[in-house]
């Protein structure tokens, strides 16, 4: 008999629990078993519960090693932000692909792929004063998640017969975006058959508007990510369709934990009404399929996806008028299972 699948669902705020009442309804129609581990990670819960609530989702997580995450209002603490320190995701992978039917000011023709060292840089230290008048903070550079990040990159080359592009300033930043160079540097000699190419990172940024088409997977450290992701889905036209996954490695550098979310917010003012677009949600979800080996289903669902927004088939935030559940149903009947 084959193993049943166990996923954690972090349930958030908003429009979160639509889009879990979205994921059910794609869930069911796949052929596979899967049960469902349901934290409640809402602001209320978290009010009343604190870190229990936390750890809770986090042993959830541990014990899964796979999740999904739904949109979480930021509250006193970020959640976000508590994940990452608890359960060390080093690399965010976030794909950028243009959806044929999805307005954008540019080309269409996009499948960026990035993959971001999700740690480290500046973003752990908020910085200290000098006196009145200067700040410093400390950006920090590690050679273990930039091999994790690095190999994540190449291997996702290799599947999918993409290029990679490196990209930083380490020609002024030497020492910390020299590191990261050098380190993807040697793992790429792993992959002599993958196109490998390095960017500085200002010249990639015009280059990626002006020729997206010559860009596949790119790799980063984290606020260079961060910039290129927004500009990423802001190429493909829709803030509101990207999906990341988040993963942790173990000591062999395999894969250990993987968790799938949307880009997009809570939307409270929409919330309740089922009128959200759950596409960025069920993207996260066919990322979450591909993880786990099952990647045919997982084309399933982003074809099914694609070409019911071809069709017109959408919901308000892309010009149509259908309701959440109606979208959901339209997918469902276009995975054709
Ligand atoms: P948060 O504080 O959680 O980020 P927010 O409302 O400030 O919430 P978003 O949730 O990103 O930020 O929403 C920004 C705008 O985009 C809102 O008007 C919202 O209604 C809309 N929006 C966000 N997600 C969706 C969605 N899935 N479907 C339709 N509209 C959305």
């Amino acid at each position: 008999m084959a193993s049943i699948l166990n996923i954690t669902e972090l349930c958030g705020d908003g429009i979160g629990p639509e889009l879990e009442e979205a994921v059910a309804s794609v869930a069911q129609a796949l052929p596979l078993d899967m049960t469902f581990d349901k934290v409640d990670w809402s602001l209320e819960r978290r009010n009343q519960d604190g870190e229990a609530a936390i750890d809770e989702g986090v042993d959830s997580l541990k014990r899964n090693r796979l999740a999904l995450k739904y949109p979480t209002v930021t509250g006193s603490v970020s959640p976000n932000a508590l994940l990452r320190r608890r359960c060390n995701f080093s690399v965010i992978y976030r794909p950028a692909i243009s959806i044929p039917g999805i307005h954008t000011n540019f080309k269409e023709d996009v499948n960026l792929h990035v993959v971001r060292v999700g740690t480290g840089g500046t973003y752990e230290d908020p910085g200290q004063l000098i006196g009145e008048h200067a700040a410093v903070s400390l950006r920090m550079v590690e050679r273990e998640p930039c091999t994790h990040a690095a190999q994540f990159a190449f291997e996702l080359a290799r599947r999918n017969g993409w290029s990679v592009t490196s990209s930083s300033k380490h020609t002024i930043q030497r020492v910390t975006d020299g590191l990261f160079e050098s380190v993807v540097k040697t793992v790429s000699e792993n992959y002599p058959y993958v196109d490998f190419n390095t960017e500085l990172f200002d010249a990639l940024l015009g280059k990626l508007i002006l020729q997206p088409e010559s860009y596949e997977v790119v790799l980063v450290l984290n606020e260079y990510g961060d910039f290129l992701s927004d500009l990423a889905s802001g190429l493909v036209g829709s803030l509101g369709t990207g999906a990341s996954g988040n993963f942790a490695f173990g000591k062999e550098g395999n894969v250990e934990m993987a968790m799938f979310d949307p880009a997009g917010g809570t939307a409270p003012d929409i919330a309740g009404k089922n009128i959200c677009n759950p596409a960025a949600m069920l993207l996260a979800f066919g990322m979450l399929l591909d993880h786990i080996g099952e990647r045919f289903l997982g084309d399933k669902l982003r074809g099914a996806i694609a070409s019911a927004i071809a069709d017109g088939e959408r919901t308000g935030d892309l010009g149509g008028s259908l309701k959440t559940t109606e979208f959901t149903a339209q997918v469902v009947s276009r995975m054709g299972l």
